[in-house]
């Protein structure tokens, strides 16, 4: 996600639809759960399938577990109609937005109604579903914690007359809950070429969109290309690309969901915001954050990675251009203060109310590699965060992780850089 877009978001509301609260748990049971997952059930999520129909504003998902048992799931914005498994209807409870379900045996099948949302917290009246960061429960019963990735299959019916629908079919890598999300809308679609590795990327603008998108996705093969050399193969299929959407008055930019990632209309002329949700990729969906605090090793990479791609296709004037922006974007940042980039603890904050979602995370973060490039050299570090995303590529990560991998990789210690810029409160 490009996070200038918080502008006009109104965070009040954000907070009053929120429907975890995961402290809560009724269950008063020993064997419901031993507390040391990673999601915020008892028992991991393995696969989510979707059969949605927008006509009728109903879904069915079926859900596999890494391990049956006593499952819960968060449903806060549905009405549930049916819970079944192989062994037919089983009786659930649903307290304080969670699904209860005890004794699964097999693959959980929820039956269920869902409704828009105007909070960029599920399906949006442009037609677009955003459920970052633990929205998911208003469109499909899940886990919202970034490390229980899970992957995904998706069909859509009831798409209305004249529009078309994009998403992934299916995702067979495993992936954050925040990743899926679909578009409708008017379409048109154009591929923009092939990368030497064989990914085909495309851009799908609305009505009066094309020049934007045009000038917006002209070197964007060029940086999938230079992420798929630098980084390792891409997780998420042979096709990707950007996707106009309407999210309404006030917001900008993008959110990473690959292997359509979503590109707020207004900003679809910004080569930085294509080049940024692209790179999400590789890190923030292909490497998931383990906690919330580790939102820098999301979007402080991937904004580091943006700048790094576009200054070596773009060339040295591109390069200025990418870090003087990004330079005002800092300022403004520490000017409006919030949470740390890297906040101590795991999953004790939450990413909203307590300020962790500013820019911060996403400008002191690729300053911190930019620093540490001028330590050990760009290309160096470039090595370096590729090594990092195939150790850990489909798999959840900490920002203390890629701290202790670059300082084993190159013997550089960073950690001046990681108190000055990274823990630093503002
Ligand atoms: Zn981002």
């Amino acid at each position: 996600m490009r996070s200038a877009w918080l502008i006009g978001w109104s965070l009040t509301a954000v907070l009053g639809a929120c429907s975890m609260d995961p402290a809560e748990d009724p269950i008063d049971d020993p064997t419901w759960g031993d507390g040391k997952e990673d999601g915020a059930s008892g028992v991991n999520i393995a696969a989510t399938a979707l059969d949605v129909d927008l006509a009728t504003m109903t879904a069915t998902a079926t859900i596999e577990l890494e391990r049956y048992g006593h499952v819960k799931l968060e449903v806060g914005g549905l009405t549930i109609t049916a819970v079944r498994d192989e062994r037919g209807n089983r009786q659930h409870r649903i307290t304080n937005g969670t699904l209860y379900v005890s004794n699964v045996r097999s693959p959980l099948v929820v039956e269920y109604a869902f409704e828009e949302k105007d909070m960029a917290n599920g399906l949006l009246p442009g037609g677009s579903t955003v459920i970052w960061p633990y929205f998911c429960g208003n469109v499909f019963p899940c886990h919202s914690q970034p490390a229980d990735g899970t992957t995904f299959a998706l069909a859509i019916d009831g798409v209305p007359d004249g529009k078309t629908a994009i998403y992934p079919e299916t995702i067979d890598a495993e992936s954050p809950p925040y990743m899926l999300a679909w578009a409708v809308g008017k379409y048109t679609h154009a591929e923009l070429g092939t990368t030497p590795a064989g990914t085909t990327i495309s851009v799908d603008w609305l009505p009066g969109g094309e020049t934007a998108a045009r000038a917006g996705t002209k070197r964007l093969v060029d940086v999938f290309d230079w992420y798929e050399r630098v980084l390792g193969p891409y997780a998420f299929g042979d096709r990707a690309g950007s996707v106009s959407v309407i999210w309404g008055e006030g917001l900008y930019g993008g959110m990473e969901h690959h292997p359509y990632w979503h590109v707020a209309k207004d900003a679809m002329n910004d080569e930085v915001t294509h080049a940024h949700e692209a790179a999400h990729g590789w890190f923030g969906d292909g490497v998931r954050i383990k906690c919330w605090e580790d939102f820098v090793l999301s979007e402080g990479t991937t904004s580091y990675l943006a700048a790094r791609a576009l200054s070596v296709v773009g060339g040295p004037s591109t390069e200025a251009k990418v870090w003087r922006d990004y330079q005002d974007e800092l300022d403004a940042a520490i000017e409006e203060g919030g949470a740390p980039a890297w906040p101590q603890g795991c999953n004790r904050i939450d990413i909203i109310r307590d300020n962790l979602f500013t820019n911060l995370p996403y400008m002191q973060g690729a300053f911190f590699y930019k620093d540490v490039a001028t330590a050990v050299g760009a290309e160096v570090l470039d090595g370096v965060i590729g090594r990092f995303y195939q150790a850990h590529k489909t798999q959840p990560a900490t920002m203390q992780d890629m701290v202790d991998f670059i300082e084993a990789e190159t013997g550089f210690d960073p950690s001046e850089l990681v108190e000055s810029r990274l823990r630093k409160q503002f």
